[in-house]
């Protein structure tokens, strides 16, 4: 099974995600978490990315695109992956499509997660995860059972992300439409797109996900 989530900033990609892990033992590529990890280690493609990502823009395809093309050579890839927060742009649709052509593997679908822009800066800027296992919670919408303590793995450590912030939300909501939701279009014209309601509940939306994998 091979996924791509599409969807604005705080749409619940990597919330959705981390279930459809849990539940089809395929890993989540994340390209937001790649990066960060590579700026934590100072890496050279970490120090380019890191004032772009703060200012909430787009790192460019080229560095983008290797990360993933590198990723998905890993042996825990071979069975399938889900692509969160890639691709972006176009230009990445049409890298992605030439990178699965030339492994000789196909996209079995894109489930793109519809959410109304007036919460996304709520969902954005009251996120937060565990800083142990990358659980991820909500202010007001995911909170811990126990408060301060993660349900997962028991650590009482948490992080925000520095682009987290709704000043930032505007930028990445406006690269969001601006790169991003032509690939909408791309993916309907190739009979890949499914679209789901990602308003609903969290437990909710995981049902129509699966509604739709289940179908593959
Ligand atoms: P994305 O990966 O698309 O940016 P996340 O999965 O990180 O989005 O979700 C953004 C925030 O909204 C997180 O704090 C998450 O706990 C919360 N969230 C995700 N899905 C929902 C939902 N369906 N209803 C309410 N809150 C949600
Ligand atoms: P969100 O979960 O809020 O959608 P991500 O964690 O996916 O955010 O991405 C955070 C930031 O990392 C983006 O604002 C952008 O700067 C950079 N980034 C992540 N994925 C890509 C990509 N495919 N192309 C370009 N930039 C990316
Ligand atoms: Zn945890």
């Amino acid at each position: 099974m091979r996924l791509i989530l599409l969807g604005p900033p705080g749409a619940g990609k990597g919330t959705q995600a981390q279930r459809i892990v849990e539940k089809h033992g395929i890993p989540q590529l994340s390209t937001g978490d790649m990066l960060r990890a590579a700026v934590q280690a100072g890496t050279e493609v970490g120090k380019r990315a890191k004032a772009v990502m703060d200012a909430g823009k787009l790192v460019s395809d080229d560095i983008v695109i290797a990360i993933v093309s590198e990723r998905i050579d890993q042996a825990d890839c071979e069975n399938g992956f889900i692509l969160d927060g890639f691709p972006r742009t176009l230009v990445q649709a049409d890298a992605t499509e030439a990178m699965l052509k030339s492994k000789g593997i196909e996209l079995s679908k894109v489930v793109e997660i519809q959410v109304d822009d007036a919460i996304l800066a709520d969902r954005v800027s009251g996120r937060y995860t565990c800083a142990n296992c990358g659980a991820g919670y909500h202010d007001t919408n995911v909170k811990p059972k126990v408060e301060g303590v993660c349900d997962r793995c028991g650590s009482t450590h948490f992080k925000r992300r520095p682009d987290d912030n709704r000043e930032t939300v505007v930028t990445r909501l406006g690269a969001y439409y601006k790169e991003t939701s032509p690939l909408i279009g791309y993916y309907y014209a190739k009979g890949k797109l499914q679209s789901v309601d990602g308003m609903a509940d969290i437990d909710h939306v995981t049902g129509e996900i699966e509604g739709i994998l289940s179908k593959l």
